[in-house]
């Protein structure tokens, strides 16, 4: 009878191990695996003879079903520990590529700035390369200033030289709590002490914080930009920042400065293409010493549009000059290489025409009044014409010195504008009506 009860609890065995290992517990189901073998055991042994092979088959299901649950329970489990790495792992792993994004992010925003930094330097560079003087060179600084700093940056350029030597004064200043007269102060006495070589970048504390660069090319001091350092920045990577920005300056203002000299030695105006005063007060000098050596003659025009006043205000200073620079290459056009044309004034002009006659001269200069009256200029839809008045002399007939020959044509100018404009007047014919 024991031995049927045995039987039947050890037959109980494995669902018990398979419920006990549920959902992972393979210790619990180790256990049961253990109380089944030994059950089993202990049945066979109680088992009578007959009853034997029914105990062991017991014993065997008992065995094998408790121990199929234990290791059901330990695979659930290594699956389970499997799983929980691998999930750790992917986590790890997420965090790591998170962490690379933002890097990357950062990074690409560096880039960006960057670029905007670069784009603004290399928009500078090109724009001045087109400035031919410091008043065209002040609003593309003024830009490029803005555009690499910041709209809310703050500064005095200077420029070495603007007047002359070892001069230095402001091209453009912004904004500065402080007057820049400190700075100014500043960089003068550096100047002084030390030379221009020796104006090195520096910070400032006081009168605010700020960043001092010389602009050099080579050796020569070009300029000196003075920069307040933004709230909130270190004065370190501005002062860096400043300097790329510096270095490009350094060419520009060499080139701005080439050019004023080269302009300033050149006989030709750059506007019109027309000698300059300068050079026609040489010319007429020497025309008289030919004339009076080799007793020749020689005519003199002077020559003002018409109402230019009006003209710029109409349609703007850049039209107005526009018009000198056709008219300058019409004058350069109508006249003999011999003749000699200059820019007189803003808007007049004065031609030499060496051995020219009286009648000559005066049908030149009516040839030209005539050609520029011809001319058709354009500004948006309209279409206009421009005309000027003619102002003649002669030597020897009105004058033996230059001045007075220039005198001679300036009043038959005046004439010639008295009488309604567009119009040549001989002043031979001005002293004869008075
Ligand atoms: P008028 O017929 O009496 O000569 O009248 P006007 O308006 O031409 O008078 P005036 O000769 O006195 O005018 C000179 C004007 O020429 C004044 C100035 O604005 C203009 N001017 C002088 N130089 C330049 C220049 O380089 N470019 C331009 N656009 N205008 C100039
Ligand atoms: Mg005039
Ligand atoms: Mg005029």
């Amino acid at each position: 009878m024991k031995a049927e009860w045995l039987a039947a609890g050890v037959a109980l065995l494995p669902p018990l191990g398979l419920w006990a290992s549920y959902p992972r517990r393979s210790g619990a189901a180790g256990i049961v695996f253990g109380l089944a073998l030994a059950a089993g055991a202990a049945l066979f042994a109680a088992a009578p003879g007959h009853g034997r092979a029914a105990a062991g088959l017991t014993a065997l299901w008992a065995a094998l079903g408790a121990g199929l649950a234990w290791r059901l329970a330990r695979r659930r489990e290594a699956e389970r520990a499997l799983l929980v790495e691998r999930t750790a792992s992917v986590r790890g792993q997420r965090e790591r590529m998170a962490v690379e994004l933002r890097g990357l992010k950062a990074r690409g925003l560096n880039a960006e700035l960057a670029h905007r930094e670069a784009s603004a330097l290399y928009g500078m560079v090109k724009s001045l390369s087109e400035a031919l003087s410091w008043e065209d060179a002040r609003p593309r600084v003024e830009g490029a200033l803005e555009q690499y700093f910041g709209p809310r940056v703050e500064y005095a350029l200077y420029v070495a030289g603007l007047r002359g030597e070892g001069e230095v004064r402001p091209l453009t200043v912004r904004g500065l709590r402080a007057s820049p007269g400190a700075a100014w102060a500043t960089l003068e006495r550096l100047l002084q002490e030390q030379g221009a070589a020796a104006a090195a970048p520096r910070v400032f504390e006081k009168p605010e914080r700020a960043v001092g660069m010389p602009i050099k090319e080579g050796q020569e001091l070009l300029g000196y930009l003075y920069a307040r350092v933004p709230e909130g920045a270190s004065s370190e990577p501005f002062l860096a920042k400043t300097q790329s920005f510096v270095s490009e300056l350094g060419v520009a203002f060499r080139r701005v400065k080439l050019f004023q000299e080269v302009e300033r030695l050149s006989e030709i105006d750059g506007l019109t293409g027309v000698r300059r005063r300068g050079a026609f007060d040489k010319k007429i000098a020497e025309e008289l010493v030919r004339a009076k050596t080799f007793k020749t003659t020689f005519g003199l025009m002077l020559l003002d549009i018409d109402h230019f006043k009006s003209l710029n205000d109409r349609f703007g200073h850049p039209f107005g000059d526009q018009v000198l620079k056709r008219l300058g290459a019409v004058l350069n056009g109508l006249v003999y290489d011999t003749d000699f044309v200059a820019r007189y004034g803003g808007e007049e002009f004065a031609i030499v025409l060496p051995r020219a006659e009286p009648a000559g001269a005066l049908r030149k200069a009516e040839a030209i009044r005539a050609a520029i009256e011809a001319e058709l200029f354009s500004v948006g839809f309209e279409e206009l014409r421009v005309t000027v008045s003619i102002g003649l002399s002669h030597f020897p007939r009105d004058a033996g010195t230059a001045e007075e020959l220039v005198a001679r044509a300036d009043a038959a100018l005046y004439a010639a504008k008295s009488a309604g404009r567009n119009r040549v007047v001989d002043s031979d014919a001005l002293r004869r009506m008075s």
